[in-house]
């Protein structure tokens, strides 16, 4: 521990007397989201590499360092990524980790009708089902949750979604159509801003991993002072390349060293969170703001 003084150390609840706990979720996009974004993207070989690189060699690298160090992970898989790949996702549950939701499409559902959110929300969840994934939990792709998508989640019995970012605990959000945990991510620790860049206009310096995993821990070193969940958003087609995988290790080995931090799936998170009657409550409708259309004229 550096720097900030630690508050008292939590004697149960969710971090079960750790100081922090860190999840490693991994969104295996895959070519889902170029195609979502136009499907003429299909007849660029270049660009589905680049894509493919996550389900096909980038995950077998991850979950091979994950048995290294006996670690837990998540992974949100669209719908779309586990019927083209599904040889990705069986391997991921002969290991033993999470399947999470991820959409069907890996459109964002803020651009969609409620029909047709709700269309791909129901058939994402079939299709892992129909690979064997039992799914507890949901993450929006792109960051493009609407106002409909955690109560979405809610209705479908899911105990958890791991996307809103007005925290970094987890909480108890009451959707109106039942309660859910959040897992809130952050963009400080998601490896699509640090690493990826993609040759059609969404371009950004692609950075050292020491740079990187140096950022994270001073991270999981910040929300180790403030009983935190550190919810790293990784992507397998950036971060299964091999000396980012390697950087990785590194962070993984300085969390386990540390000593009071919990390496946890994100279900198991939710699991203890939702046994945890101190955690806050916070409802869906605090982020509806109304907007006065004199003010903000649409
Ligand atoms: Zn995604």
């Amino acid at each position: 521990m550096t720097g900030a003084r630690r508050p008292e150390a939590p004697t149960g609840g969710w971090l079960a007397g750790a100081a922090a706990a860190m999840v490693l979720t991994f969104d295996v996009d895959g070519e889902s989201p170029l195609l979502a974004e136009d499907a003429r993207y299909a007849e660029n070989a270049m660009l589905m590499s680049h894509q493919a690189f996550g389900p096909e060699v980038g995950v077998s690298r991850i979950l091979r360092l994950l048995a290294e160090y006996e670690v837990p992970a998540t992974f949100f898989v669209p719908g779309a990524t586990a019927e083209r790949h599904p040889r990705t996702v069986e391997a991921i549950l002969a290991a033993g980790h999470e399947i999470g939701h991820h959409s069907y499409h890996h459109r964002p559902y803020v651009e969609m009708s409620e029909a047709e959110e709700r269309e791909d929300f129901e058939r994402a969840l079939e299709t892992l089902a129909r690979l064997g994934a039992h799914v507890t939990g949901h993450r929006t792709p792109l960051s493009s949750a609407s106002l409909r998508t955690s109560g979405l989640v809610a209705s479908h019995g899911l105990s958890y979604e791991s996307t809103l970012m007005d925290d970094d605990r987890p909480y108890m959000l009451d959707t109106g159509n039942g309660d859910i945990v959040e897992l809130p991510p952050s963009w400080a620790l998601d490896d699509w801003l640090q690493y990826v860049n993609l040759p059609i206009g969404e371009s950004y310096r692609v950075k050292s991993p020491a740079e990187v995993v140096a950022g994270w821990r001073l991270e999981l070193d910040a929300l180790r002072a403030e009983g935190g969940l550190v919810v790293l958003t990784l992507h397998p087609f950036a971060t299964g390349r091999a000396s980012r995988l390697r950087a990785l290790a590194g962070l993984i080995e300085y969390a386990l060293d540390a000593g009071d931090v919990a390496v946890l799936s994100a279900a198991e998170v939710a699991r203890r969170a939702r046994a945890d009657e101190s955690l806050p409550r916070r409802s869906l409708d605090r982020l509806d703001p109304r907007p006065d259309p004199a003010v903000y004229p649409s």
